[in-house]
């Protein structure tokens, strides 16, 4: 699943737990029925559409500069935001430098690529195969973004997308796992619930639970994932409302629960809640937002912002070109922001007050006091950049 490389740290400290978006590249050839870019002319305005390689090396000396200097882990580095990974032309390169980093220095957990992976070549798909076997990685992790089992699913919801390579592709990358019978890259086939899939989702779990479980080797960290629309938006449209509808209509009628097995696994998002109705409590105040300490986003320019819905990075922090990431990350705008949280207030910024928080991310009241703490006795310094609106 992951290196565990800090499962037994205690977790008090405030940013502990980073989950680190680094984009390749915001640019993407398809228009997915769920995705901004099908409902934006441009994700971002107009930015470098690629991540530089010096650049890309430059952030993550930075993050591992300020993990030791405030003894903060990371959990995992994304290298994904908004675009398609694979259209980098220097993808591989930028995958090797991460799986070559955390091997030598093990400072994430995991590495993390969510992929259409149309894009990607047989040439790439074995080189990275390569780099992890070399390198012994545990720690790098690909999500397919499948939603469909047939082709005709497929071209509804991935507008654009090749079916028949995404398929090519990943059954190549089995047959490769089964070559250098190797773990690592870690696999999660991932399938959101949509009305216009849904009467799919039990042929897509026991088509792939039939090919995990018929490899020639079993690796128990590959995965398949049945998710619900995720959106950060207080107001859904009726297009999305109904998807949550059907999530919950779609679980109800499943032939498969979650399980863990040697072959491989498959989780249900909102099967506890739905099954064992374990609903988080309501509380009456709106908690602060983890993303504010946890979820740094760079865009493929260098831009940082806290919140990976910022796609036309209206409230970026700085650019991690002219400051570092420790001058960005613990500057007065985003304190301002998090002190303004932890007193309940969401009026500002406006992407705040039209959100109700990360649904992925949590901050813990010690985390909290931790923060607070460490503001009380000036251990972190208030760094000062500008404060925005
Ligand atoms: S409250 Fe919403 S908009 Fe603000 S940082 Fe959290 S997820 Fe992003």
């Amino acid at each position: 699943m992951s290196l565990g490389l800090f499962e037994n740290r205690a977790k008090v400290n405030c940013f502990d737990g980073l989950i680190i978006q680094i984009e390749p590249t915001y640019l993407c050839r398809l228009k997915c029925v769920m995705c901004a870019h099908t409902y934006r002319q441009e994700v971002h305005g107009k930015i470098e559409p690629f991540m530089d390689f010096d650049l890309f090396v430059k952030i993550i000396n930075q993050i591992v500069h300020f993990c030791k200097k405030y003894n903060v882990f990371v959990d995992t580095l994304q290298l994904f935001w908004y675009g398609e990974p694979f259209l980098h032309p220097k993808i591989v390169k930028l995958i090797e430098f991460a799986v070559c980093y955390n091997s030598k220095h093990r400072v994430f957990d995991k590495i993390r690529i969510d992929t259409e992976f149309s894009a990607a070549t047989k040439p790439q798909i074995e080189h990275i195969f390569k780099i992890c076997h070399y390198w012994n990685d545990q720690s790098l992790y690909f999500t397919f973004s499948l939603d469909a089992l047939t082709p005709k699913t497929y071209n509804k919801i991935r507008r654009g997308g090749d079916f028949k390579r995404v398929m090519s592709n990943i059954h190549y990358l089995i047959r490769l796992k089964d070559k250098y019978m190797f773990a690592s890259p870690i696999f999660n086939l991932q399938f959101i619930i949509h009305p216009l899939n849904y009467h799919e989702t039990n042929d897509f779990i026991a088509y792939w639970k039939d090919i995990l479980h018929s490899r020639r080797f079993h690796y128990p960290s590959d995965s398949i994932s049945i998710k619900k629309l995720n959106t950060l938006k207080q107001d859904l449209t009726a297009d999305e409302l109904k998807a949550r509808e059907t999530h919950e209509s779609t679980l109800r009628q499943l032939k498969f629960k979650p399980f863990s097995a040697e072959f491989g696994r498959l989780e249900i998002e909102g099967w506890d809640e739905l099954f064992h109705h374990r609903v988080s409590l309501a509380t009456e105040r709106r908690p602060p937002c983890a993303s504010l300490w946890k979820q740094p986003s760079f865009a493929s320019n260098g831009d940082l912002t806290f919140c990976c819905k910022d796609e036309q990075l209206e409230f970026k922090l700085g650019n991690i070109k002219i400051q570092t990431l420790e001058e960005m990350w613990l500057g007065e705008y985003i304190n301002k922001i998090r002190m303004q949280q932890l007193l309940g207030d969401f009026s500002w910024p406006t992407i705040c007050s039209n959100c109700s928080n990360h649904p992925g991310l949590n901050i813990t009241k010690d985390e909290i006091d931790n923060y607070i703490k460490r503001f009380e006795h000036s251990k972190i310094p208030l760094m000062g950049n500008r404060c925005k609106e």
